[in-house]
């Protein structure tokens, strides 16, 4: 489900919305990529890719950025710079506790994933690049939902990527995003502080 677009509103940052980053979570994502429109971004550029269907690798297994989808990432984020970068991802119904479980420090070495609403659930992109690749403030986000979401989840899961595309810095962001769900926020800055030393929430 290759899917390519670029908004370009002049002057300001460049964002990465990244789908179907592995498996066949692209079937399900490129549902909420398409539904940006030009309209939501103001300033500076928003550049959305869905990538094609790939053997499913983990984002946390090294061994997936050796992969050839694993690269197409690794060069869309060399090439753009972006300063906030989200992958749009899916998960099976029966991986929601593993995803949201305090288990997941230990069994993922990893944070929970936060839920929003409606089965949306929000972290930071995996430690293996969030911590190389990008600036410590720049923006790292991973946002889940079902695959084949419901149509509520869908909305839920659009409006956030609507309130991202539309935010010209962290701060824009993260006020927007405190705005819209103050107690998660407050989680994923606590979930940052400990697992990455002095991090900002996202
Ligand atoms: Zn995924």
């Amino acid at each position: 489900m290759a899917f390519f677009k670029i908004i370009d509103k002049g002057m300001g940052i460049t964002r990465l919305f990244l789908g179907g980053v592995h498996g066949k979570e692209g079937h399900s994502t490129i549902y909420a990529l398409q539904e940006i429109r030009n309209d939501d971004v103001t300033s500076g550029k928003l550049v959305i890719h869905n990538c094609d269907e790939s053997p499913y690798v983990s984002t946390l297994d090294p061994d997936y950025y050796q992969s050839r989808v694993g690269k197409e990432v690794l060069y869309l984020i060399s090439s753009y710079h972006p300063k906030i970068y989200v992958e749009a991802h899916c998960y099976r119904n029966e991986n929601y506790l593993k995803l949201t479980s305090p288990h997941r420090w230990t069994e993922s070495k990893v944070p929970p994933l936060i839920e929003l609403e409606s089965g949306v659930l929000i972290g930071s992109a995996s430690p293996l690049i969030r911590t190389s690749i990008f600036a410590k403030d720049d923006v790292c986000i991973t946002l889940e939902m079902p695959c084949k979401p419901t149509k509520k989840t869908l909305d839920v899961y659009i409006n956030v990527l609507r309130s991202i595309a539309a935010s010209g810095s962290r701060d824009e962001l993260e006020k927007r995003m405190m705005d819209l769900y103050p107690n998660q926020v407050e989680t994923a800055k606590k979930y940052a502080k400990e697992f990455f030393g002095n991090y900002p929430p996202f």
